[in-house]
């Protein structure tokens, strides 16, 4: 059987490597893919992942058995539907349950009308409304643009002055185009975070294993936000007591909720939660796998990717075990020096001749150049993955394949892990 992957970045190459493990599966096509990814699957950088007419004549053209929509984007722009629509079965959410993560409204008001712990918040549609809203708050206090903003939609602000600055930059500079035209502003909640992603058929769910991400640039959380420097899997804090509260509270109300607003989720939802004195709550939904959380999960799925995303597709994932290796994984991001600001491209990337089993480099954000040599083109360039039998074996090995990696201008964080291995230690 043949598929395709929409996307391009580390996680689709985590997905595109584990589809892979399948007898069954001949040639993937990644749209667009990107340089590395080139080596496990058929790139065609010509089509973008929102360029969902090009991708749907693909799918048909090429007679594709399965499709796997991975970034958020496509998802809101209806692909899932599309290629249903054109007979091509998919693993992934349609533009109606998308919403879930695409608009922070629907999301918050999901979670109240159906009781789903989260942050107390109120919307505005203008500054004047939100200004007005904010003299008569506390601080700190949480800013959130409505719609997609490539993660970086949320600010916190510790003052009236702060928070004035954000929505004047959402609302008035639109520093996040029509993203910021509607504004949420939530009350600001303290405690551990968690990343659970979870399979979903819309009625039965398979939570993943639990992840830890590290989203500001520089060591000790300091910096700007980022897309992800790091992450390792299991997250310490979600303990077996905390994963059944989520169950009951979170994850069975999420689905019954959304299957109840006629626009039941299918595909991978992947709910950010934040362990707060009061039980858990969420902090948001993502629609698809998270990057770079799948590049720590997957490789510790033990049952076969494919045959978890048809029975997705076929709504047959209460029938199935979807099992998880008893081990560790930790993942390190390779950054173009500068990002998440400005950063220069282009630069060779050198790669160890081999690699132990247990450690797997990800492909973010490089291209084959016209000699063939993989050259860095994005922010987050590599993701290096160690699996281990403990966190501290997986990150010693991730860190020593790390530095066996080498571009001009490589940034990483140094103490991925430190804060869970902490948590281990209390
Ligand atoms: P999001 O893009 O919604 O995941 O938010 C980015 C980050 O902002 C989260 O990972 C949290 O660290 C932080 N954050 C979001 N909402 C809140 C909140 N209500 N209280 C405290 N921190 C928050």
């Amino acid at each position: 059987m043949d598929l395709l992957v929409v996307g391009g970045g580390g996680r689709e190459h985590a997905i595109i490597k584990k589809l892979k493990e399948n007898p069954v599966v001949e040639t993937i096509y990644a749209l667009p893919g990107n340089g590395g990814i080139a080596a496990d699957a058929v790139c065609v950088p010509q089509i973008s992942a929102t360029d969902i007419g090009a991708i749907v004549d693909f799918a048909v053209s090429h007679a594709v058995g399965f499709a796997v929509v991975a970034p958020d984007d496509p998802l809101a722009l209806g692909c899932v539907d599309a290629l249903h629509a054109a007979g091509i079965p998919c693993f992934g959410p349609d533009a109606r349950a998308a919403r879930i993560e695409s608009s922070k409204v629907f999301a918050k008001d999901l979670m109240k009308k159906y009781h789903i712990p989260t942050a107390r918040y109120e919307v505005f549609d203008t500054p004047a409304a939100a200004l007005a809203y904010l003299k008569t708050a506390s601080f700190p206090i949480v800013i959130k643009a409505d719609g997609l903003a490539l993660g970086k939609g949320v600010l916190i602000s510790r003052s009236y002055e702060e928070a004035e600055d954000a929505v004047r930059t959402m609302m008035e500079d639109r520093a996040f185009g029509d993203s910021g035209s509607r504004v949420v502003i939530e009350e600001f909640l303290t405690g551990p975070e968690v990343s659970v992603l979870a399979f979903t058929d819309g009625t039965a769910i398979a939570p993943m294993v639990s992840s830890m991400d590290h989203k500001r640039v520089g060591d000790g959380d300091t910096g700007p936000n980022t897309g992800g420097m790091g992450t390792v899997a299991p997250n310490p804090c979600y303990t077996e007591d905390i994963a059944r509260v989520c169950m009951d509270t979170i994850f069975l109300p999420t689905l019954a909720a959304m299957r109840a607003e006629s626009c039941p989720f299918k595909g991978c939802l992947y709910f950010g939660l934040m362990l707060t004195p009061d039980g858990p709550k969420v902090i948001e939904y993502n629609c698809r796998f998270g990057d770079p959380e799948t590049q720590v999960v997957l490789p510790l799925l033990k049952t076969d990717l494919l045959t978890v995303m048809q029975a997705v597709e076929s709504e047959t994932l209460g029938s199935l075990t979807v099992e998880w290796r008893h081990a560790s994984a930790a993942c390190v991001i390779l950054a173009s020096g500068g990002y998440p600001g400005h950063y220069e491209k282009g630069k060779p990337i050198s790669l160890p001749a081999s690699a132990p089993g247990n450690v797997t480099i990800y492909h973010a954000g490089d291209r084959l150049d016209e000699n063939g040599q993989l050259v860095t083109s994005g922010g987050r360039v590599l993701g290096v993955t160690a699996t281990g039998p403990t966190l501290r074996q997986a990150l010693h090995d991730a860190y020593a394949a790390a530095r066996a990696v080498d571009f001009d201008g490589k940034y990483l964080r140094h103490d991925i892990g430190q804060r869970a291995l902490a948590a281990l230690a209390d």
